[in-house]
């Protein structure tokens, strides 16, 4: 039994899903004629109270897409030093948008309305960039699984009506979000312009995410898709196992919720962690004492089949997924709690 717990992106869809996926109804999505996909495409649309939504191979195409929808050339966007956008999309944002990014020093990968507020570069100075889009990201990933406070999230919205920018969010991990905080996904339609949400992270499913969003932003989705080379064929077989986690696998994520938190005060307790972040969704990172060597501890864990990831500078990850079992969740916490490292 090897216990992977470097990503929720390591599952693999279970007998049901499988179900869903053989008897799906597929067709050709570059003709917008795959039945599955546009079922997909319309009940989260609906399930944001947004206009419309499109299915990406990738999130970080998904997001790419977006910020290439709000921006032109030469302009800039304002994120958290941490986002995935900037650090994890490969360059992209420069690379497909031709936009810097304006990076905010927040709070385990959030910003607030005044840093935003702050960041902004007066429209009418030319020298600098026009600042046109923000980005934020829930739960963040490099934050820990942090969630925002609706709050904070509905003043970000009015800079950005009195700045005329463009507010895109980032929601890989929205479903930990929405689970872990009882929030509701219209609330987040009425505020955003743009949503991109991953299907293959919490949900378990094997490829795929969506964007989703205003009407007027999103006349331009499918072009730029082509543009990255985003246009997929009978892509029914992933969307047919999205529908089936969105009917089956967001409540579950609590489980997820509840181990991860069980690991994070299993670790607060021993003597070779230095400190563990806040642990609200399923990621936990957490940092070795000073006397305890990286290396060792990683082979301890490897010697009981079990991966974690190393994030650099003595930062550790753990998150938990639909593929972590109450009997690997026993057994994890077993292999700490017997730990002896120095
Ligand atoms: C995983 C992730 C993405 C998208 O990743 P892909 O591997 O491209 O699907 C985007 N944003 C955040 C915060 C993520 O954690």
């Amino acid at each position: 039994m090897t216990i992977d717990l470097r990503s929720d992106t390591v599952t693999r869809p279970t007998p049901k899903m499988m179900e869903a996926i053989l008897n799906a109804q597929v067709g050709d999505d570059v003709y917008k004629e795959d039945p599955s996909a546009n079922r997909l495409e319309e009940k989260l649309a609906e399930m944001f109270g947004m206009d419309t939504a499109l299915f990406f191979p990738t999130g970080s195409m998904a997001n790419q897409a977006a910020i290439k929808m709000h921006t032109q050339p030469g302009e800039q966007l304002i994120a958290d030093k941490w986002a995935h956008v900037y650090n994890y999309e490969g360059g992209g944002v420069s690379f497909n948008s031709g936009v810097s990014c304006k990076l905010v020093a927040g709070d385990r990968g959030m910003i607030t309305a005044n840093q935003v507020k702050e960041s902004i570069n007066p429209p009418d100075f030319y020298h600098s960039p026009l600042t046109s889009l923000v980005c934020l990201e829930n739960t963040t990933n490099k934050g820990g699984g942090a969630c925002y406070d609706f709050a904070e999230i509905e003043k970000i919205r009015n800079v950005c009506d009195n700045h005329n920018l463009g507010l895109h969010l980032d929601g890989a991990r929205i479903w930990n979000a929405l689970v872990a905080t009882k929030q509701n996904p219209k609330d987040y339609g009425r505020v955003f312009d743009t949503i991109s949400v991953c299907l293959s992270k919490g949900l378990g499913v094997p490829i795929g995410s969506v964007l989703i969003g205003k009407k007027e932003i999103m006349t331009k989705a499918m072009r730029v898709r082509k543009v990255l080379g985003g246009g997929m064929r009978q892509i029914g077989f992933m969307a047919a196992a999205g529908m089936y986690a969105l009917d089956n696998h967001i409540e579950r994520m609590a489980e997820d919720h509840k181990r991860a938190s069980e690991i994070a005060e299993m670790l607060v307790k021993q003597s070779f962690i230095e400190s563990v972040e806040p642990t609200e969704t399923n990621i936990v990172i957490f940092y070795l004492a000073k006397g305890t060597s990286e290396k060792r501890f990683m082979e301890y864990l490897l010697q009981n089949n079990i991966k974690i990831s190393s994030m650099g500078q003595g930062k550790l990850r753990i998150v938990t997924h639909l593929d972590y079992t109450s009997e690997m969740h026993e057994k994890f916490l077993d292999v700490l709690s017997s730990a002896s490292l120095g």
